[in-house]
């Protein structure tokens, strides 16, 4: 699809949903329907995107019209040809990789990246034959190390889960292209408010819908995007073989959600800005990491990379474990709680001895990069849409108590 010449406002209101020809309804349906009355003569294929409503739907796990206008309209904010939905971010990252790599293949992985999807890199696709690089992909002369003739895919993760560290994408994808590997980033903390991968030269585009798209952590969903010929064959090995289909609901709570996207991202930078500064000049804390502060150590990548500097921070006391009790405890409008990107404001404590052990298995000194953004242990925390006020005031109360 081409992107339209509209703003990402419009898009995020119009791209994708059309009044319902059958009815004139102004909002989209829901279609739960699995399946559809068919002409006799039509066949278990899928059409492409805009041939879809021509040909007919056959069956919800090839295609359905709900999942349809939400794979139409992230397209459209992520400025991609094509998009194919997910059951979950988790669905969308197995389906993409079984999908590019078979047994042989080398692989080229961000060594910090989303818990699931390292695990699955560390304990899944190895015993499948796939090679597998971990690497900082802030240090380009180890991800310039990394690639080789026989690499197939490079997978980024920009601003990395947990530690809030950047990957320069274009560099990154000029790397790859030299000896003709695909480029993979989850965009998921950073959404196309901040960046489009596929502009900088990626391939692939993720993202967990959980998060930041659907808004509102009522929908588990996930997303992959990019050119049509790529995500056509996508769609039609690895989402319909191993049918992690979106359910029509979720995808319809997602494209409600997306509808304020552009407004609710504003309102997660200013808050996040304005909770950064303010963790900043607590005396119990000790560091604070956000890619909209100048203290950030890739300020200037972010800048450069990102328009948005989203919602997610992180931040150090002295004694995490501790703190992480009484902050539970204490907090009134911040919930203690894993996942991010909603409209309430959530914080959750990730020792980094644990995380190493249990997740992203690292070189000594890879650890050590780990720990110059993270310390002993951090609060993830991801900054809502409530008055910036009241959260720095929860936070002060929940301090006090150390
Ligand atoms: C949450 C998350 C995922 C996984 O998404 P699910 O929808 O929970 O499966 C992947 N990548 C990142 C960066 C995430 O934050």
């Amino acid at each position: 699809m081409k992107p339209p010449p509209t703003g990402l406002q419009t898009r995020a209101v119009h791209a994708g949903e059309t009044p319902d020809p059958a009815t004139g309804a102004t909002t989209p349906n829901i279609v739960m329907s699995t399946t559809y009355a068919v002409d006799p003569d039509v066949q278990f294929s899928i059409g492409d995107q805009e041939g879809e409503a021509k040909t007919g739907y056959v069956y919800t796990r090839w295609g359905n019209p709900t999942i349809q206008q939400l794979a139409k309209k992230l397209a459209a904010l992520e400025e991609a040809e094509r998009c194919v939905l997910f059951g979950s971010g988790m669905a969308a990252i197995s389906s993409l990789l079984l999908h590019v790599l078979e047994s042989g293949d080398h692989l080229v992985m961000s060594d910090v990246a989303y818990a699931g999807a390292s695990e699955l890199a560390n304990e899944i696709l190895p015993k499948m034959g796939i090679r597998i690089s971990r690497v900082d992909m802030s240090d380009l002369a180890a991800v310039a190390n990394a690639i080789h003739a026989d690499t197939k895919l490079v997978y980024v993760e920009t601003p990395c889960n947990p530690i809030c560290r950047l990957t320069d994408i274009a560099v990154v994808a000029q790397l790859a292209r030299k000896v003709g590997a695909k480029v993979a980033v989850d965009s998921t903390f950073a959404t196309p408010m901040a960046t489009l991968p596929i502009q900088l030269g990626a391939d692939f585009v993720i993202h967990s819908l959980t998060k930041f798209l659907g808004g509102h952590g009522d929908a588990i969903g996930g997303a992959v995007l990019g050119g049509k010929a790529d995500l056509l064959a996508l769609q039609q090995s690895t989402l319909v073989r191993m049918g992690g289909i979106i359910s029509p609901f979720n995808a319809w709570l997602v494209l409600r959600g997306l509808a304020t996207f552009p407004l609710r991202m504003r309102a997660h930078e200013e808050n996040a800005r304005q909770v950064a500064q303010f963790l900043e000049a607590h005396p119990k804390v000790k560091r604070v990491i956000y890619p909209g502060l100048t203290s950030h150590p890739q300020h200037a990548l972010a800048k450069a990379q990102m328009c948005n500097f989203s919602g997610m921070l992180t931040f150090q006391v002295e004694d995490g474990p501790v703190a992480a009790k009484v902050l539970a405890q204490h907090l009134s409008i911040f919930h203690y709680a894993v996942s991010l990107g909603h409209h309430k404001s959530l914080l959750f404590y990730m020792d980094t001895d644990s995380l190493l052990q249990s997740s992203f298995w690292l070189t000594e000194q890879q650890a050590a990069s780990y720990r110059a953004f993270a310390g002993k242990g951090i609060f993830r925390v991801s900054i809502g849409i409530e008055d910036a006020g009241d959260l720095c005031d929860d936070l002060t109360q929940a301090l006090d108590q150390l």
